[in-house]
């Protein structure tokens, strides 16, 4: 009988592995709660009314339809008996000879009750949908007012942390307002617009050269976005945040992207934690005492260089195919290899015609840049319908300064 490889989370990290053992020797169980396999880094376009959800995100039994030594179940793991080697899910139990946990991670509110409570996350499809029916419904309610300041709070809108994710945010929620919005709302007074982008350290995307950080920064600011440093949002009730040091900025919309931490399940399993909640495994990417065990991407605390490496799409793809060679090894009676990181850079786009690039050590910004940001983001979705659709559609919007998915639908 051949042995069985549960596989939890059908992101990054889970569908390489699972697609990295289709000519294996193995049985294959992919188990993840939503029955879709997410493009998470172009989630910003769908709370900007840029895409339809369902043109990031593809069904997991359509993307592994023919892989023959796979079964996917739509569950909730809620726990394991690591002991008897069986995983814990709402549907009963699942056994397994080996487990790869690719369970990704969540929004890391700091323990600020009221931001999680009245701001918005961007890490699901769900969160995404509310920010975009949030904005939008935030414009119709201006219209219908007279009371200024309250117009103005409504057209406020705050988005916390210079990270990527944020830094993306920021500029496309920019670009929606100024080059689309005003069209829809000609008695609309610019003026009353504001979007914030509030950092708590004194730059922009901490991880980037100096050169891209600073054009960055401008970029945002040429496309009136405030870019405030040294910002630390301490509360947030809905319509004030308050900023440490006492300043109240009125603001009906605050959007966090501020902070990330791996998938609670981790702590829960009873396995040993690193920083941001990340399970701590071997440069095997095996569990200490649990060798059957492998923790892949954003759920892995590994080290590379003194660092911990990224919570980034190219880590768990990575990640995903050593632990699926790893097991490969194993059952053929071979020891595992160690994990090694290969960087493919970074990019973050601000908008139309900007974005901010390192590849290979080469720094390039602006047009060159955006292009580059765009090639890399059609051949990274799933699916050919996926990219022909979203070219299209980006096509569409640049020349005509449209965004056809501004619908405000019920939640
Ligand atoms: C808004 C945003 C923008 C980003 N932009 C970029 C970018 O531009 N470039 C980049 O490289 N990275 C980006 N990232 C990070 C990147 O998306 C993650 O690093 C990557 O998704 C990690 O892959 P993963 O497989 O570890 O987890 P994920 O892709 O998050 O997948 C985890 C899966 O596990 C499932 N799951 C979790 N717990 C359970 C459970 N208990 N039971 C069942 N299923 C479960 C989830 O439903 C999910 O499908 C971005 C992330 C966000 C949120």
């Amino acid at each position: 009988m051949s042995p069985t490889v549960a596989i939890v989370g059908a992101g990054f990290g889970g569908l390489r592995a699972a697609r990295a053992l289709k000519r294996a020797s193995v049985d294959v169980v992919l188990l993840d709660r939503h029955n879709y396999h997410l493009f998470q880094p172009l989630l910003y376009q769908v709370a900007t009314a840029g895409l339809e959800p369902e043109q990031i995100a593809k069904p997991v039994r359509g993307i592994l339809r023919g892989q023959r030594n796979l079964d996917f179940r739509m569950v909730e793991v809620t726990g394991a008996d690591l002991a008897a080697k069986r995983l814990l899910t709402e549907a009963g139990p699942v056994r397994y000879d080996f487990l790869i946990l690719a369970l990704g991670g969540e929004t890391n509110y700091f323990g600020l009750d009221s931001v999680a409570q009245h701001g918005f996350g961007l890490k699901e499809v769900s969160e995404a949908v509310a920010i975009r029916n949030h904005v939008l419904r935030a414009f119709e309610g201006a219209m219908l007012g007279s009371d200024p300041e309250r117009r103005r709070a409504l057209l406020t809108f705050v988005v916390v942390g210079g990270g990527p994710t944020g830094v993306e945010m920021a500029g496309a929620l920019s670009e929606l307002i100024r080059l689309v919005l005003v069209k829809d709302y000609p008695r609309l007074n610019i003026k009353d617009v504001r979007v914030l982008l509030l950092e708590a350290t004194d730059r922009l995307l901490a991880a980037m050269p100096e050169r891209l950080r600073e054009a960055a920064a401008n970029k945002l600011w040429h496309k009136h976005v405030e870019v405030r440093f040294g910002a630390t949002v301490e509360d947030y009730d809905g319509e004030r945040v308050r900023l440490k040091g006492g300043e109240v900025i009125p603001a009906h919309t605050l959007i966090w992207a501020a902070g990330a931490k791996a998938s609670a399940l981790g702590a829960r399993l009873g396995l040993t934690t690193g920083r941001q909640g990340r399970i701590v495994v071997e440069p095997t990417l095996q569990v200490p005492g649990h060798p059957e065990i492998y923790v892949v991407g954003d759920a892995a605390y590994l080290e590379a260089g003194g660092q911990p490496l990224p919570m980034m799409a190219p880590v768990a793809i990575q990640m995903a195919e050593t632990a699926a060679r790893n097991i490969v090894r194993t059952v053929r009676g071979r020891p595992p290899q160690p994990f090694h990181y290969r960087d493919p850079g970074s990019l973050a786009t601000i908008g139309r015609n900007a974005a901010v690039a390192e590849i290979r050590g080469i720094v390039f910004t602006g047009f060159p840049a955006w292009v580059v940001w765009l090639v890399v983001h059609i051949i990274q979705l799933i699916g050919f319908r996926n990219k022909l659709i979203v070219l299209l559609n980006w096509a569409w919007d640049y020349f005509f300064y449209e965004r056809g998915a501004r619908l405000i639908t019920r939640e």
